[in-house]
Parts: structure tokens; C-alpha cells; sequence
């Protein structure tokens, strides 16, 4: 067996690997790099048969429902099969009618069960669930000709699952050859996690928050950092406070198929449908009533806003101005910094500005730490680390034994 990073040897973002093996070849994550400007087509990456016309690419294997790793599905032609949790597919269809650019469409094909194997070809994959600020997101170990490499994906130790982490960790595949490993914390975090800074600690810096407000609590994070929602919503059991949700995060909690996940009907939970989300919601009939339960308005936000978190986006910004919710307000920014230092963002500071409410930033990685990618590596006890998805590769040197840098582009026996 072969493998080739098409691109993600230098990088976060934009991750794709090939594999090849008997003159068959499958993919694993087709991603869209961070930062693009333009067409996504300039960045597909040199893979031949993407347009279906060659019968030895057999396949492409999607680690987790982030753009950077499947963004470039559209690509895709739609008659090579796609690999995929099934909660994953159908949170990236969920949300699709939400987004300014429609999401790819996600071919159909194999429905992932972590720790049970299946044959593509001449590969055996077994995908196995990881903690990750994705939901549904896998490693995987992929077998052929003897040899075994195993293809971390991104995963953490730190969040809501991170039992996952400790369970993989106490009885490891053997015998692995190769071990493809992200290191996005590489060169950006000390060596390991600070007391505190996981999901947990984050659930309760939003207690303490949310207690000494006052006002409408809002929170901004990705509605489809799960775990993250999770974490909110039990912030807001604790400080009696009811989530407010719109409809596109209803309907993504909805898609995640899991009733331990907080849902549009639930006592604590109440829909806000924003002004700008109206024409929408009123083209989607069915998905509108079935999460209009409990249904709330703005005057009842503003009737009683301490009692209130909003999983905020800035579609809600208008409603919230002229509707008067924002006395006392809080406002919370739960993403990765480097969103707010792009330009785009300048508009919501503005609008807190403006309105003199206080940002505050509570926010964790769904990235492991170093010391966790170093129990990765010494419980796999890999032949070599393959650097991938860091910025750093140059210094996983320092933290594993037997690193072997390839560059992207290039190929190499696993
Ligand atoms: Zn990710």
C-alpha cells in the first residue's frame, strides 16, 4: 500500500490523502484549505477520476463534518461512493438550505459504525468515533497488502466524549505501520491542557456568566460544534436560564438522530425565529411546525431577557436592536479566534459597540494537545508518524520517535 497527502503535509485545512494498492485507489477526507479566495475548483486536488470516469478510484472516505475536510465534495462526480457517519450526512443536508452557498451534495454510499470493518476493494477501513468539535467524526485504521496505517483525523481528549480517547487508548489496533497524525496544537499550545480549558470547565465559565447577568445572554458559536451546544445548554440549567435556538440550529440538532441532545421541544429549550429567517422558514412548512412547540416571539425575550441565553447569529442582530433585548446584555464569542480577526466579523464588534454590550471570550479547542497526540502515538506504537494538518510539521520531532515528513504531492510505501 501506497499513500500520497494530496494536501495537508504543510497545512491546516484543506486535508486529502490518497491511498493506492493493487492498482486501486481510495481517498480519505476531500477538504477545501482555510483560507480560498475565488472558485472552489482551483483547489481539487490532482486526483485522477473525481469526474467518475476512472472505475479505480473507489472511493472517498469522509473523516467528520468539516468543511476543511469535505468541502470539496461538489468536485465529486455523484457515482463514486462516499463514506460518512450518517449523522454527518445528514447534518451537512440539514444545514444546507441554510447556507448563503449551498453546502455539496453528499453522495450516497457507506454509512460508518465505529470499530466495525469494511472492504472497499482491496482495503479493509475500520472507522473508529473520536471526542472532536465535530459530531460523528472518525479516526481510521485502513489495512491493505500487510500493511496497516492508521489516519487520526482531528480529534480531543478534552471534550464532552473524551471517554472515546481513554476507551481507544486502554486497547489500541496493533501492528500499525504508519500513523498519519494532525498536529494543529503543535507549535501554537504548551505540551499539555491547562486545568480547565476542556468542554467542562467551559460549561462552568458559562455558569458564572450567565449567573452574574442580568440581561439576555447570547453566545456565539457554530451550530454545529455540538458538544458546544451541549455545554450551553447545561450552563443554562444551572443559571435557569431557557436556550433560544432558530430554526437552522433546530433543525441540526434535529438531524443529529440523538435524543440525549438538547431539541426544540424540550422544556428548556424555545425557538426564535429571526426576521431574516422568516421567508425561509416559511418555504420549509414542515420542518417550521414540527420545531414550533415551543415557539417564542421577541417581546417575550424582551418580557424577560435574564431568563434567556440565545445561541446568537448575526441574522439576529436587527431583531435584537429595534426590539430593545440588549439592556444589560451579555455577549459571548465561543469560536476560534482567527474567525474574528477576519474582516467579516468587524460588523458584529460594531454593532456591541454600538449598543455597549461586553464581549467576553470562552472558547476551547476541538483539538488534542500535544500530550494527547503523544499517548496517540505511544499506544499505536507506530513504525513512523507521518506529519498532517500542522502548520509545524517540522517540529513533531521533538515530541514523537521515527517522524518521517512527506511532502504533499509525493508517494510513499506505508
Ligand atoms: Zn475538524
Amino acid at each position: 500500500m501506497q499513500a500520497c497527502i494530496h494536501r495537508g503535509s504543510h497545512e491546516i485545512g484543506g486535508s486529502c490523502v490518497e491511498l493506492r494498492s493493487s492498482g486501486q485507489r481510495l481517498l480519505i477526507d476531500l477538504g477545501l484549505p482555510l483560507e480560498t479566495s475565488g472558485d472552489s475548483a482551483r483547489y481539487v486536488p490532482a486526483v485522477r477520476g473525481l469526474d467518475g470516469s476512472d472505475p479505480s478510484l473507489l472511493g472517498v472516505l469522509i473523516s467528520h463534518p468539516h468543511i476543511d475536510h469535505y468541502g470539496l465534495l461538489g468536485h465529486l462526480s455523484s457515482s463514486v461512493p462516499v463514506g460518512m457517519g450518517a449523522a454527518s450526512r445528514r447534518i451537512i443536508r440539514a444545514a444546507s438550505p441554510f447556507m448563503r452557498e449551498e453546502l455539496p451534495f453528499i453522495q450516497e454510499g457507506w454509512d460508518y459504525q465505529s470499530g466495525v470493518s469494511f472492504d472497499v476493494g482491496p482495503f479493509r477501513v475500520t472507522p473508529f468515533l473520536v471526542d472532536h468539535s465535530a459530531y460523528d467524526a472518525y479516526s481510521f485504521l485502513v489495512e491493505s497488502d500487510g500493511r496497516r496505517l492508521f489516519y487520526s483525523g482531528d480529534f480531543r481528549s478534552t471534550g464532552r466524549k473524551g471517554a472515546l480517547f481513554r476507551q481507544f487508548c486502554s486497547s489500541p489496533p496493533s501492528d500499525i505501520h504508519a500513523l498519519l497524525l494532525e498536529g494543529t496544537t503543535i507549535g501554537r499550545t504548551g505540551l499539555g491542557s491547562k486545568p480547565g480549558s476542556g468542554e467542562y470547565g467551559l460549561e462552568r465559565r458559562l455558569v458564572k456568566l450567565f449567573s452574574g447577568t442580568s440581561g439576555l445572554a447570547m453566545v456565539h458559536t457554530s451550530m454545529q460544534n455540538i458538544d458546544r451546544v451541549v455545554s450551553i445548554y447545561k450552563a443554562c440549567l444551572k443559571s435557569s436560564r431557557t436556550l433560544v435556538i432558530d430554526l437552522y440550529g433546530a433543525a441540526i440538532l434535529e438531524a443529529t438522530g440523538n435524543d440525549h441532545i438538547p431539541q426544540s421541544h424540550w422544556s428548556q429549550v424555545a425557538l426564535y425565529i429571526p426576521k431574516y429567517q422568516l421567508r425561509l422558514a416559511e418555504k420549509m412548512p414542515d420542518l417550521l411546525e414540527r420545531h414550533s412547540r415551543n415557539r417564542i416571539s421577541l417581546s417575550m425575550i424582551r418580557s424577560n431577557p435574564g431568563g434567556v441565553t440565545l445561541l446568537f447569529r448575526p441574522l439576529h442582530m436587527s431583531d435584537l436592536e429595534s426590539g430593545g433585548c440588549l439592556e444589560q446584555a451579555l455577549f459571548i464569542y465561543s469560536m476560534w479566534e482567527g474567525y474574528r480577526e477576519r474582516g467579516e466579523y468587524r460588523k458584529v464588534d460594531l454593532w456591541l459597540e454600538k449598543n455597549a454590550v461586553p464581549l467576553s471570550i470562552v472558547h476551547a479547542s476541538g483539538h488534542a494537545v500535544t500530550s494527547d497526540l503523544q499517548k496517540l502515538a505511544s499506544c499505536l506504537k507506530p513504525l513512523k508518524v507521518v506529519p498532517i494538518h500542522s502548520f509545524t510539521p517540522e517540529r513533531y520531532g521533538e515530541f514523537f520517535s521515527s517522524v518521517e515528513c512527506h511532502d504533499d504531492g509525493e508517494w510513499w510505501d506505508v
